[in-house]
């Protein structure tokens, strides 16, 4: 179910913060909230994006944050958000698991119709199951796509083969979390920090 968007400002602590592996690899995006809570357990460490500087949780309240920048304010003092944080103890790239939805269906496939290639907004998009369930077909990532609803008529309860079309890519079940978030905005911080280029040779020399 997607939720409405809230009427009041989003709290700066709902905001995103990119998490980066001790190898420097970015493997998601976090909350503010979770991310000061992991630096505050010295699970993270901040990285000033500009000059990858990492901070521990108390050089990091020290730091002064630059106007203009995210803050956070307690009763006794202001907080710059970390854009990046680091982790600790941390190797592995998390397996990534995207929920199943229309929605995410659509992101998977590019917003575009797999049969004749249109590109929709979600709500012009039907799931269209390849092999049909009144067959056997399943509801997942490798038996559904999107399609645009003339091309879903079209095709009715047949298979591609059946209805004479062809299906623009083979569904896979996506293994990422940043494309969508890269997608839906909340990806700005891991493109300002990837754009300066710096996160692959960091990662070299890890
Ligand atoms: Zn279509």
């Amino acid at each position: 179910m997607e939720r409405a968007a809230p009427d009041r400002p989003r709290s700066v602590l709902a905001e995103r913060t990119l998490v980066l592996n001790r190898s420097w690899i970015p493997i998601h995006l976090t909350s503010v909230r979770r991310a000061l809570v992991m630096l505050f357990h010295h699970a993270a460490v901040a990285v000033e994006p500009e000059t990858y500087s990492t901070y521990d949780f108390e050089q990091w309240l020290r730091v002064e944050p630059p106007p203009g920048t995210r803050i956070v304010r307690t009763p006794n003092r202001e907080i710059a958000i970390p854009d990046v944080i680091l982790l600790s103890n941390y190797d592995r790239l998390p397996g990534c698991t995207v929920p199943f939805s229309r929605r995410n269906l659509a992101r998977r496939d590019f917003h575009r119709c797999q049969y004749c290639g249109r590109r929709q907004a979600t709500d012009q998009l039907t799931i269209d199951h390849i092999v049909p369930r009144s067959c056997g077909g399943g509801t997942g990532w490798t038996n559904c796509v999107v399609a645009c609803i003339p091309c879903n008529r079209k095709k009715g309860c047949r298979t591609p083969e059946q209805a004479g079309m062809k299906l623009l890519s083979t569904p896979k079940r996506p293994d990422w979390s940043l494309v969508l978030a890269v997608e839906s905005g909340d990806g700005a911080v891991l493109a300002r920090f990837q754009g300066r280029g710096g996160l692959a040779s960091r990662a070299v020399g890890a």
